[in-house]
Formats: C-alpha cells, sequence, structure tokens
C-alpha cells in the first residue's frame, strides 16, 4: 500500500538506479524531484547540489516540500580515490540525515551496497543480519558501510524513519560502468585472462527491481515497527559459512 502522497527527492536521481526510481514513482503518479551534482534529464523539479554540503540539501529539501528522501549518491565504485568517498558518502551522507531532521522530512531510503559485507570469501544464503567483515575490501565499501551505519543509527530519532538497502551488481538500461568496464576489457585484449577456477558466482539485479525495491522500502517505513535490524543483527549473528 502506498504511503499517503508522500513527496519523494531522489538524491543521484540523474544516475543509473537513480533515473529508474524516478521514473517509477512517477507512473504510479507520486510527486518527485531530483537532487544532483549533474542534471541529465529535465521532466521534473531538478536542484543542483552537493551531499557534502548541508546547507544546499537543507535549502532544496525546503523548496521541494520533501516528505521522503531516496538517497542513491555516490561516486562510482573503483575509484582510487579515499578522500572523496569519505566527504561524499560519510559525510555527505551525514549532511543529508542532518538536513532531512531540520526540514521535519519523514522517510530516508538508503542505497547501500553488497559489498559492505563482502570479506573476498563466498557468501551462500546470507541475509542482513550479516555482519560487515572486520577490514572491509576496499575505501569505497568502507566509506559505503560507514554512511549505512549512520542511516541505520538515525532510525526512530527526530521524527525521521530510515532503511538502507544493500543491492548486488545492478544491470539493465542506462548502466554506464558494468557494461562499459566489461567492454573495455574486450578492447583492451584482455578476454584471454581467467580469475578463479570458473565456478565464480555473482550476484547481479536488474535495475528496474532494484529500483521497485526503493519504493516499496520507502512504502513499508510506514508500517510500523520498523526492522529492528541492528538488534537483532547482536542477538542471532548469521555466520558466514567457511
Ligand atoms: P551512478 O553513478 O549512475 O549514479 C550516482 C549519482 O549520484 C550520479 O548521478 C552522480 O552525479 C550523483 N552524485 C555523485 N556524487 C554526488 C554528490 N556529492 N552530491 C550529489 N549527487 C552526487 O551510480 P548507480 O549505479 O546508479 O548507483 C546508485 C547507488 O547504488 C550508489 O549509491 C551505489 O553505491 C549503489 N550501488 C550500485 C551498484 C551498481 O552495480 N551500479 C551496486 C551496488 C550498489
Amino acid at each position: 500500500m502506498t504511503s499517503k502522497k508522500d513527496v519523494y527527492f531522489v538524491i543521484g536521481g540523474s544516475g543509473f538506479v537513480g533515473r529508474h526510481i524516478v521514473e517509477q514513482l512517477l507512473r504510479r503518479g507520486d510527486n518527485v524531484s531530483v537532487f544532483d551534482i549533474v542534471q541529465r534529464y529535465h521532466d521534473v523539479p531538478f536542484y543542483s547540489g552537493d551531499i557534502s554540503d548541508q546547507e544546499q540539501v537543507s535549502t532544496a529539501l525546503r523548496r521541494s516540500g520533501a516528505t521522503c528522501i531516496i538517497h542513491t549518491a555516490s561516486p562510482p565504485a573503483g575509484l582510487s580515490d579515499p578522500a572523496l568517498y569519505w566527504k561524499v558518502n560519510v559525510d555527505g551522507t551525514k549532511a543529508v540525515i542532518a538536513a532531512a531532521v531540520q526540514n521535519n522530512v519523514r522517510k530516508l531510503v538508503f542505497t547501500s551496497s553488497a559489498g559492505v559485507v563482502f570479506n573476498g570469501a563466498s557468501l551462500t544464503n546470507v541475509d542482513e543480519r550479516l555482519s560487515p567483515p572486520e577490514r572491509p575490501m576496499d575505501a569505497y565499501n568502507e566509506s559505503k558501510q560507514k554512511a549505512e551505519e549512520a542511516v541505520i543509527a538515525a532510525n526512530g530519532k527526530d521524527g525521521l524513519l530510515t532503511v538502507a538497502l544493500r543491492p548486488a551488481g545492478i544491470f539493465g538500461p542506462g548502466d554506464r560502468q558494468v557494461m562499459a568496464g566489461l567492454y573495455k576489457v574486450y578492447e583492451d585484449g584482455k578476454t584471454h585472462y581467467q580469475i578463479g577456477d570458473n565456478n565464480n558466482l555473482f550476484d547481479w539485479t536488474y535495475v528496474e527491481n532494484v529500483a521497485h525495491a526503493h519504493l516499496l522500502a520507502a512504502d513499508k517505513l510506514d508500517h510500523s515497527p520498523p526492522a529492528p535490524l541492528f538488534s537483532t543483527l547482536e542477538k542471532t549473528p548469521l555466520e558466514a559459512p567457511p
């Protein structure tokens, strides 16, 4: 069931996943605006800004009248710039939370990543109870994990309800990373390299399903009680298989 006419504010709404979220919200008749450092589409109100600047987020939120934020913004994975990841994903997400509280926003859905729990070993039949490894895979995943932690810690405080989703690899129309990366491997003539014994598995989700999950998560936040993620996790930690 859809919440009573939330006003949506999609941070990173010019991006791959963000754009699909915007389109799905428009299809079901919702009021939506976009906040991003780049404008790629012109069919919804657009606010230009950087999430690491709380004032910019706050001003845009006030103008948009948003009641629900869907925060998908992040620099792409794979950059060798830990400071950028920290600035945007950790400080930026904290700025989004503070701006949300400042503007009485009720709901925040955050796009985290399955990478936050990846430790280099196979993960089979795991769920949200799996804790992040002691040593994160890289700066991107560390920053996503810290951001997720801040989002979950904000749940139920100052009138804000929050949830974080951990998609794995995402494919589909509008992707600028995965297919471009695969094609570059082909162009560079590196297709004869193989990592592992050809039995490696990786989880992929179609982008429309990832976008739909964000809408469902936003709607579900209206139905209390919200999932007690970390309290459950502390009581019944799920072991990764050896
Ligand atoms: P994307 O690069 O297509 O979109 C990200 C958007 O965020 C871009 O439009 C970008 O301009 C914007 N952005 C970046 N820095 C910003 C800032 N400082 N302030 C405001 N906007 C900013 O990426 P995507 O593939 O759509 O990924 C969306 C989210 O999903 C990210 O949080 C990413 O970590 C997560 N994720 C992606 C994948 C994947 O396979 N693509 C997998 C797991 C998780």
